[in-house]
């Protein structure tokens, strides 16, 4: 679509010339996100303010031009890929911490604020935001409330929205209005927070939230175990829990994933092995975390770990992370893309969707590595291929559908915690029914009548027939 010059002066004036860009080498850096999809916007346009927002918004309104929110651009279900064109709105200059309120344990921040720039303010102050998105240092607020983002921290401290206490929104017509705040309890009226928590821009642009903060713990130790079997690793996981333990963290690496991160990091990790876990207590308790991790390591090894090692020094925790976190880069080494999946399945099904997963990869020939947080369900399924490849990128379609059937069918779901964007729509209905859609769109209807708002993500279009 053509924006028509006029609304683009109006637009000059709201924000200032120089952030209304309309070069082709700067629309392009917004074309895309953490996946492969990419589509042109007509204008980027940066506001400043809330105020700055709203005004966009009435302008875009009028004229019905779609609107698209963005953080950071890293999502992983191409959410802020403009597919239509219209205005990309980065809330990248909206990055000030407010305030950090020690008494309420409360931080008020707006929403472009870099969430690892927020935890690392808090922390001076003894306080936590637990979220912990791998993409902490290039994502934002605003993207993890509207994305609902988790972590593997999120097993004891739960996800971003558990710590959405309050949310100011601009509406699809420029209305700004704010929702809860810091009181600790509050059942006044419907719960918006809630709401446009996990809404991927399509109801209202968040422009600042109030977040829950809580105290820092103060011991840490990890440890990690490996298993023989996938299933024992699965199984030590349900006894830790059953025992009342929950660890700040209980991630899971399959053999696949254990062989590509020795390749490329040579950290000394077990190549014979099906799975290994790692795991972290904390709290603020030395000798309470020191118990815990060795109880842990106890029910590790009579579940079946054939070997579990308990981190001396912050060194060795330091050496464990990093064959955490360089799971995702190492697998390059393997093939020249990787395309990541999310699904959550009830944690009892970890080791039938794991082998279903396999199952999967050895009919496509195309290699599929599994981690994940085990303590939550989470699991990643990362496709490995070439997409220069025409066979292998078609086969990798049909896979991903594979893989959200088998979410689906052992009692699961399409997405823990990156969302539905644009790629998971095809497969929304089989996974929330036809009413949860009808119940959206409803909703989607009220707020944003002239579906201006990131259209054609997290849910299906309105059709003329659909209704309430
Ligand atoms: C290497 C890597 C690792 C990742 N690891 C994790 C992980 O561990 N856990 C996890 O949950 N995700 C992860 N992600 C996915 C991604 O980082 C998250 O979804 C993140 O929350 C997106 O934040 P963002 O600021 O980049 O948002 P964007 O990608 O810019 O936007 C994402 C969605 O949110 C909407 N949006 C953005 N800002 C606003 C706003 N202010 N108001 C309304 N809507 C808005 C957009 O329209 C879009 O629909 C990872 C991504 C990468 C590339």
């Amino acid at each position: 679509m053509t924006i028509d010059p006029q609304i683009v002066k109006s637009l000059q004036a709201i924000v200032g010339r120089k952030h209304v860009l309309t070069s082709q080498e700067d629309l392009l850096c917004y074309s895309f996100d953490g996946t492969f999809a990419e589509f042109m916007p007509d204008l980027v346009v940066e506001p400043r303010s809330t105020e700055e927002v709203s005004a966009i918004l009435q302008l875009a309104y009028a004229h019905e031009i779609p609107v698209i929110a963005r953080g950071m651009g890293s999502g992983l279900a191409a959410g802020t890929v403009p597919f239509g064109g219209g205005i990309v709105v980065p809330l990248t200059r909206m990055n000030q911490i407010l305030e950090i309120d020690r008494e309420n344990m409360t931080a008020t921040v707006e929403a472009g604020v870099i969430t690892v720039d927020l935890q690392n303010a808090v922390e001076e102050h003894g306080l936590f935001y637990p979220p912990d998105p791998a993409s902490i240092k290039h994502s934002t607020i605003g993207g993890n409330i509207a994305c609902n983002a988790g972590g593997p921290r999120c097993l004891k401290y739960g996800v971003t929205g558990n710590y959405v206490m309050g949310v100011t929104v601009v509406l699809a017509d420029g209305r700004v209005f704010s929702s809860g705040g810091k009181t600790i309890k509050n059942v006044t009226g419907y719960s918006f927070s809630e709401l446009f928590t996990g809404s991927e821009g399509t109801l209202g642009i968040i422009t600042e939230a109030v977040l829950r903060l809580i105290s820092k713990p103060r011991f840490v130790r990890t440890a990690v175990a490996a298993f023989d079997r996938l299933g024992d690793a699965s199984r030590a996981v349900n006894s830790i829990l059953f025992t009342g333990i929950v660890p700040a963290t209980l991630e899971l690496m399959d053999e696949t994933a254990i062989v590509c991160i020795e390749e490329a990091m040579h950290l000394g990790l077990p190549l014979d092995k099906e799975a290994i876990l790692i795991i972290e207590s904390d709290g603020f308790d030395e000798e309470g975390v020191k118990h815990e991790i060795k109880a842990i390591a106890r029910i590790c090894r009579d579940s079946g770990a054939s070997d579990v090692q308990v981190a001396r020094d912050e060194a060795g925790r330091d050496k464990l992370w990093r064959a955490r976190r360089s799971v995702s880069p190492s697998l390059a080494r393997r093939a020249p893309n990787k395309l990541g999946e999310d699904i959550s399945v009830p944690r009892s099904q970890i080791p039938e969707a794991v082998r279903r997963i396999k199952e999967i990869s050895q009919r496509y020939g195309l290699p599929i590595v599994v981690f994940g947080h085990a303590g939550d369900g989470n699991l990643h399924p990362n496709i490995l291929f070439d997409k220069r490849d025409p066979e292998q990128w078609e086969k990798v379609q049909r896979i991903v559908g594979e893989i959200f059937a088998t979410a689906v069918e052992l009692g699961g779901t399409l997405s823990g915690e990156h969302g539905v964007g644009t790629l998971k729509l095809p497969y929304l209905e089989s996974d929330v029914g036809r009413v949860s859609i009808e119940i959206q769109q409803a909703i989607k209807q009220a707020l944003d009548p002239k579906g201006i708002l990131n259209p054609g993500k997290a849910l299906p279009l309105m059709e003329p027939s659909a209704h309430f």
